[in-house]
């Protein structure tokens, strides 16, 4: 089972995303334990501080080093474990992809740090992090959210968590390409009709499609990803025949 521990200012932030959906299904079936902790507790100071002036001046607070080294200490001694990835929220960091998430998902224990206020000491990086992971190029109030989603993209990869349904295998990225359309019942919506392929029964056919029009997409909205990948032979071909219907 992945232990998740979470140090936060805001804990009631997380029982939201923790309450509901796949995240709470998966603790429901002990494929993850979620502990979210208020690192004020750990604050050895008369009223439990965990901000304070820059240093040099300047504007906003930044979070001192003692609570989230001591917090960090005490989570790992709970969980005898020693080598949890300790993962640091923040704008400046490694921007999160899906094979990052590939990467924790085989971990055992994971500390999330979420950050308020201006930022942190720099010795939080320096010597409790493993890693710093950014979900984006924008500014956030706190890491909350950022925590949120690096922990919804990893926990629906642990094994068991997802049905057959709703397996991972073939989403976004996975794969290294955009996924296919997708389309339901009817087959004509107000004169607009599903693809007659779809409908034709002949699976064959049907993955085909299905290959072409992920490359199809990934051309036209992140030609960076295919430029990442290696095409399969077929893959060329489907590309080539992409390009040549899109000029
Ligand atoms: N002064 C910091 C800077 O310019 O880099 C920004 C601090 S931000 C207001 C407060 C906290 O929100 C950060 O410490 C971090 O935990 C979180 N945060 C903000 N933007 C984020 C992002 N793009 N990805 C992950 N966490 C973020």
């Amino acid at each position: 089972m992945m232990q998740i521990d979470i140090l936060t200012l805001f804990p009631e932030m997380f029982s939201g995303v923790f309450g509901h959906s796949i995240l709470h299904k998966a603790a429901e079936k002990f494929a993850v334990q979620y502990n979210v902790v208020n690192f004020r507790e750990f604050a050895d100071n008369k009223h439990s501080s965990v901000d304070d002036y820059p240093y040099g001046g300047g504007a906003g607070m930044v979070l001192m080093p003692q609570p989230i080294f001591d917090g960090v200490a005490a989570l790992k001694e709970r969980a005898k474990s020693k080598k949890p990835r300790v993962i640091l929220l923040c704008p400046q960091g490694a921007r999160y992809d899906q094979r990052k998430a590939e990467e924790l998902a085989k971990e055992e224990h994971l500390i999330f740090i979420c950050g308020h206020y201006e930022g942190y000491d720099e010795r939080i990086r320096e010597h409790v992090v493993t890693d710093e992971i950014s979900i984006g190029d924008y500014v956030l109030t706190g890491g909350e959210l950022g925590a949120m989603v690096v922990i919804d993209s990893v926990v629906r990869l642990l094994p068991e968590v997802l049905g057959n349904e709703e397996s991972h295998m073939k989403d976004s990225f996975s794969t290294g390409l955009l996924e296919h359309p997708h389309y339901t019942r009817p087959a004509d919506f107000r004169g607009m009709k599903v693809p007659a392929v779809l409908l034709s029964g002949n699976h064959k056919l049907i993955e085909e499609w299905r290959n072409k029009e992920a490359l199809r997409r990934t051309l036209i909205r992140r030609p960076d990803l295919l430029g990442k990948m290696e095409l399969t032979s077929q893959q060329e071909k489907w590309l080539r025949e992409v390009e040549k219907e899109e000029n």
